[in-house]
């Protein structure tokens, strides 16, 4: 087989075979094709996408580029959620431990921040000695003891993906419905779940900011997991405005201890009830429950009775975290610089561009310019105020952290271009607009539309 003759194939096209993408796929993880030839095939399926074999084709074929979670043993259903990317998104921390107080095992494998959206291991590494970088023998390990373990991806695991995404990041081919959707599923099945949980960001702040192609992608992604025996379900979820009070490192985090040991705020409502939804399908999709309803119930109870806390507590000590900084996790935020951002006239918090805040939040320091950079624990926002508030000239709506008092100016410029006051208030999207399951997918599937 020829590289040219299947970049060929696809610009003008044709579909390939399963054979033909698993010799591309071989040749991206083996890196026996050169990176031009990947690229140019990748573009070639940007612009034309992938039939629904293909597309299972190469989610497979990556998924098996290289080593797979074995859960042989383990003696519990194995159930993930995966979110396509937010702002102050700190579910994970919440939903992991809470599905597994309920007896389902969590081998959350999660990424760093990503354009104007956070990362769960940046998060998870400020907390003092806390381990991402495990061998999938040493995840085991915590998934045995601890019911959850939280993870970066290893240097085996789905070795393809990691070459194809850096070559759609430098080419332009990253907001693909179908190169999204088998990037994320491959890395997803090398997990060996039997459920799965998506959370697919819909709004201002999401990636792919088109509801249509949100639904398409949400619905690709369950059919997906479908086909490989793994039950999926996707929540297509409001980013509009960031989830609950903080976003940033440390903060996230301590947001999450403080929701786990049931210290609410009542900016973190919609951080609350998300969790607690996407957690009631874990655990329905683990066996746990008998619907997802009951299965937020459970997870309501896990949380108010302080097992989720505990899961959390024992998986980051497991991991060589440091629980100390939760006795008091408030006065371990110490960032050196702090300003309010307040709002410019009275009215009604109408809209927000929540991916302008998102970047806001990075270039305090949340976030990196270059891949491998350090970032800073206590960078961040909080949110004072959500959408469709009242509010009055000179209400702060932010407060802002930084360690560098110079890295204020450009935050301050994206949010005044972020947030807009109206006269009236404006309907806000609601936290969960569609779920997507085996049931209704194909409707989202029959007549894709063209990003
Ligand atoms: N996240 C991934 O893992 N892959 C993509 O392609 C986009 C977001």
């Amino acid at each position: 087989m020829h590289a040219i003759d299947l970049i060929l194939k696809k610009r003008d096209g044709g579909e390939l075979t399963t054979e033909e993408i698993q010799f591309l796929v071989a040749g991206a993880a083996g890196e026996s094709i050169p990176p031009e030839q990947l690229s140019a095939w990748l573009m070639a399926a940007f612009l034309r996408g992938l039939s629904i074999r293909e597309l299972n084709a190469l989610t497979t074929a990556m998924r098996y580029s290289g080593e797979v979670f074995d859960h042989t043993g383990l003696g519990r259903a194995t159930v993930d959620k995966h979110s396509t990317g937010g702002v102050g998104d700190s579910t994970s921390f919440l939903v992991a431990p809470i599905a597994a107080a309920a007896g389902v095992a969590v081998p959350m494998i999660s990424g760093r921040a990503l354009g104007h959206t956070g990362g769960t291991l940046d998060k998870l590494e400020t907390i003092p000695g806390y381990r991402t970088q495990l061998s999938l023998a040493e995840a085991r390990r915590v998934l045995d003891l601890c019911g959850a373990t939280m993870i970066g991806q290893t240097k085996n695991l789905v070795p393809a993906d990691r070459v194809l995404y850096d070559l759609r990041d430098r080419t332009g081919s990253v907001e693909s419905p179908w190169l999204i959707s088998a990037s994320i599923m491959s890395k997803k099945l090398a997990e060996s779940l039997n459920g799965l949980v998506l959370d697919v960001k819909t709004g201002s702040g999401a990636f792919l900011k088109d509801p249509a192609i949100s639904r398409l992608l949400a619905a690709l992604m369950v059919d997906i997991g479908e086909r490989a025996g793994t039950p999926t379900v996707a929540l297509l979820t409001s980013m509009d405005q960031p989830l609950g009070r903080f976003a940033g490192n440390w903060l996230e985090i301590w947001e999450a201890v403080d929701l786990l040991a049931n210290r609410w705020h009542p900016m973190d409502e919609d951080l609350r009830e998300l969790s607690l939804m996407l957690a009631g399908w874990m655990i329905y999709l683990g066996g746990k429950a008998g619907t997802p309803a009951e299965g937020r119930d459970i997870a309501e109870t896990n949380l108010i009775d302080g097992k989720a806390l505990d899961v959390f507590l024992r998986m980051v000590e497991a991991q060589g975290g440091d629980t100390r900084v939760f006795d008091d996790p408030g006065s371990f935020h110490r960032p050196k610089f702090r300003r309010e951002f307040c709002a410019p006239r009275s009215g009604y918090l109408a809209r927000m561009d929540c991916a302008k805040i998102g970047w806001a939040v990075q270039r305090l320091g949340a976030g990196r310019e270059r891949a491998g950079e350090v970032v800073t624990a206590h960078a961040g926002v909080e949110m004072r105020a959500k959408l469709g508030t009242r509010v009055r000239a000179g209400q702060p709506l932010f407060t802002l952290f930084a360690d560098d008092e110079a890295l204020f100016a450009e935050p301050e410029r994206l949010l005044t271009e972020a947030v807009e006051i109206a006269d009236q208030p404006a309907p806000v999207p609601p936290l969960v607009a569609q779920i997507i399951t085996a049931e209704n997918k194909n409707q989202f599937l029959e007549s894709p539309p063209r990003p």
